[in-house]
């Protein structure tokens, strides 16, 4: 499997049933001498291929280290991300930026829009970031205005985002997620910042993608959404307490 290279290769990562992303042994210690502390200690486990990933835990458990560590916005101090059949530590840090913006979508507790753009503009700033992937300028247009759509936010297309709200803004950061058709999609308490009604709402449009042979990850301290994954791991202190779904932890070869 290869998750590389220039051409469009998300179909072919979700139609493997092997894990798409296998963790061994992943350490992340911060600081040094009296001042180290071991953030995440020695994860073993995978994400299998087209689930609806939970990671969950309390503040402070080290769920965003390790979301970092499977994007490759962070190294870690030991053990291995292998991704789509390829580890992310070979990269380099150019590589590893390009690569995130084509085969990783990222939605943010705080939406990140940026305020001066429309909605459909932010996706199509996106697009343009992420190279664009298969599609022509021409095309842009209309690719921001179908995965608005596919979020339930095409009426919100020509809105700042002050002029929306939570759940709305983060309906059209998913959209924007997905503008690069990127295999996964990564989430940080992607419903943190929203009242119950809309975080819901939030939740569900997340969940839906899994039917279009995404993988969906997502953080989160809230055992309610946790238990809605299909599969997962429990954080606590650095360590997994709990998994299910085929998260399996082997130690040695992780997932295979
Ligand atoms: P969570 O997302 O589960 O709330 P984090 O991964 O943000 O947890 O943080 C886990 C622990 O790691 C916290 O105690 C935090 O203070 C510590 N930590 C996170 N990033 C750093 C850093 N860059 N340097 C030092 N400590 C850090
Ligand atoms: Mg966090």
């Amino acid at each position: 499997m290869h998750v590389g290279g220039d051409t469009p290769t998300q179909q072919t990562v979700a139609d493997v049933r092997a894990p798409l992303i296998e963790v061994e042994q992943l350490t992340r210690v911060f600081g040094a001498g009296e001042q180290k502390v071991t953030v995440l200690n020695g994860l073993t486990f995978c994400v299998p291929a087209g689930s609806l990933f939970g990671i969950n835990g309390p503040s402070g458990s080290g769920k965003s280290t390790l979301l970092h560590l499977l994007t490759g916005l962070d190294r870690p101090s030991s053990g291995r991300v292998v991704f789509g059949g390829e580890e992310l530590r070979a990269r380099t840090e150019n590589q590893l930026a390009r690569w995130r913006g084509r085969h990783v979508g990222i939605v943010f507790q705080f939406f990140q829009l940026i305020p001066t753009l429309t909605a459909l503009e932010n996706i199509m700033l996106a697009l343009e970031l992420g190279g664009a992937g298969k599609f022509s300028r021409g095309q842009w247009r209309e690719r921001g205005m179908a995965c608005l759509a596919q979020v339930g936010a095409a009426d919100f297309a020509n809105r700042v985002p002050a002029k929306l709200s939570g759940g709305q803004q983060q309906r059209i950061a998913i959209a924007r997620s997905l503008v690069n058709d990127p295999a996964v999609i990564v989430a940080d308490e992607p419903t943190g910042n929203l009242d119950s009604r809309a975080a819901h709402d939030v939740f569900d449009a997340l969940a839906g993608l899994t039917a279009q042979r995404k993988t969906v990850v997502f953080v989160t301290h809230a055992t309610e959404l946790a238990s809605r994954s299909t599969a997962g791991i429990e954080l606590l202190d650095g360590r997994i307490v709990a998994q299910h779904g085929g998260a399996t932890v082997i130690p040695e070869s992780a997932c295979s």
